[in-house]
């Protein structure tokens, strides 16, 4: 399964890759950061298809989808 990854030096908790995923995989943090940000988490990643959109639309260069071995 692929796995999510967020640099928390830059994600400002804007959630535009939440909005975009056509999979619906990410869902907002119920918790809020030590910097006051509410970060994207893992809502279901066995719907993420890999398609790279919450990356390409981050405007922080803060996310990246792992891709699952195999
Ligand atoms: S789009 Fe980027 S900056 Fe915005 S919440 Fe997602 S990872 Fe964080
Ligand atoms: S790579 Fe595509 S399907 Fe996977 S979480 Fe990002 S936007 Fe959603």
């Amino acid at each position: 399964m692929n796995k999510l990854w967020i640099d928390e030096r830059y994600c400002k908790g804007c959630l535009i890759c939440v909005d975009v995923c056509p999979k619906k995989a990410l869902k907002a943090s119920p918790e809020i950061n030590s910097k006051g940000y509410i970060l994207p988490v893992e809502k279901d990643m066995k719907r993420c298809k890999s398609c790279g959109l919450c990356e390409v639309m981050c405007p922080d260069f803060a996310i990246a989808i792992e891709k699952a071995e195999g």
